[in-house]
């Protein structure tokens, strides 16, 4: 990619949208401390602007397989224990759709003990990817420290991260709130991962999606991460630095390319549920998202929260995902986890041009 680096930075545009220039000095920023897209000079993200003049310009990628594209599929874990109002909407459903046993699930999970806490669900998703021959990556959260409640302690789930990580599938790092800025609580909060899962960890993404342009991505490189999938927007789908392939950040500061591999992040499920109105809209929307990948040979990347799965008050979106996954299949997609997407992306920029 350096080689390409030198072409796109003669097209100032798009370099300025690549490197995200205006976020170095944001003119706003929203209730969590993030850059929202409403601030963005750069308002038309549907297009990944920029991966499409690199290609245009000769720069390719290929997969294993003789794959077409990828999708790198993610699932922040913020929730093990349904909150109250979860609980009670979960409930609602099931009353509404007479669904008894999903009721004694949803209400009485609290008396058999935690290990059945209906949002302890990996080994779910996970049956359902194997079945699209897929795999993905978990981000768990490893702090006490959140800006709305205590979630859950990393140490209880050794169990469920073993199974995780025997099957293949990723476990990462959910940066806490209070991470993204801090390089220390960074480093704290992966060692404190990797003590439970017995394992080195690769991949991060921050909680709520705070990043500050450059800086977020030194301290995570500084952390020993090899790659970060945080890049996308709260507020809207598509493609924060028209990019639709992994790509190596560039730090205006220091004029150098930072040695950490950024998956930008195109689709989450809290974000396109959000900014449509109906499951139809949202699907439409996140066909085209995938077309417009699978045109330019690039690397899709979803966040699925762990908790859009068994979960009755957000079924639309176990649904929808299941359609995306059986979409991306027929596309002949490789459909992996960041960390396997990583590991290619390096073994490519090692070959020899
Ligand atoms: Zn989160």
């Amino acid at each position: 990619m350096v080689l390409f680096n030198d072409a796109l930075r003669q097209h100032r545009e798009l370099w300025d949208i690549y490197t995200r220039k205006e976020e170095y000095t944001p003119r706003r920023l929203d209730q969590y401390g993030c850059f929202p897209h409403a601030a963005s000079t750069c308002q038309n993200i549907s297009e990944p602007a920029v991966s499409k003049f690199l290609v245009d310009n000769g720069f390719e990628s290929t997969y294993p397989a003789d794959k077409e594209f990828a999708v790198c599929l993610t699932h922040d874990v913020d929730e093990i224990y349904p909150p109250f109002k979860h609980g009670l909407l979960s409930s609602l459903t099931c009353m509404k759709k007479r669904d008894y046993s999903g009721l004694k699930e949803q209400v009485f999970w609290k008396l058999y003990g935690k290990q059945k806490s209906p949002y302890r669900n990996f080994r779910e998703i996970m049956d359902l990817e194997e079945h699209y021959g897929a795999c993905s990556s978990f981000y768990f959260l490893a702090t006490g420290s959140d800006i709305t409640r205590f979630r859950y302690n990393i140490e209880d789930l050794e169990e469920d991260l073993g199974q995780i990580s025997d099957r293949g599938w990723e476990v990462g790092l959910h940066g806490g709130y209070y991470a993204f800025n801090d390089p220390e609580e960074i480093l704290g909060e992966k060692k404190r991962l990797e003590k439970v899962l017995g394992r080195k960890v690769s991949g991060n993404r921050n909680h709520y999606l705070r990043f500050q342009v450059p800086d977020s991505w030194e301290f995570l490189k500084k952390a020993g991460f090899r790659y970060d999938t945080t890049l996308g927007y709260n507020e809207r789908v598509g493609f924060r630095n028209g990019m639709c392939h992994p790509f190596r950040p560039y730090n205006l500061n220091t004029d150098r390319e930072i040695k950490i591999l950024e998956i930008p992040l195109a689709i989450m499920d809290d974000t396109l549920f959000e900014s449509t109105t109906s499951c139809e809209e949202a699907w439409q929307l996140s066909k085209k998202l995938i077309d417009t990948v699978a045109e330019y040979h690039g690397v899709i990347c979803l966040n699925w929260h762990s908790e859009s799965f068994h979960c009755p008050f957000k079924d639309q979106r176990e649904i929808l995902y299941k359609k995306i996954l059986h979409y991306c299949s027929g596309k002949k997609a490789w459909m992996t986890s960041g960390e396997k997407i990583c590991e290619w992306w390096e073994k490519q920029e090692s070959v020899p041009e």
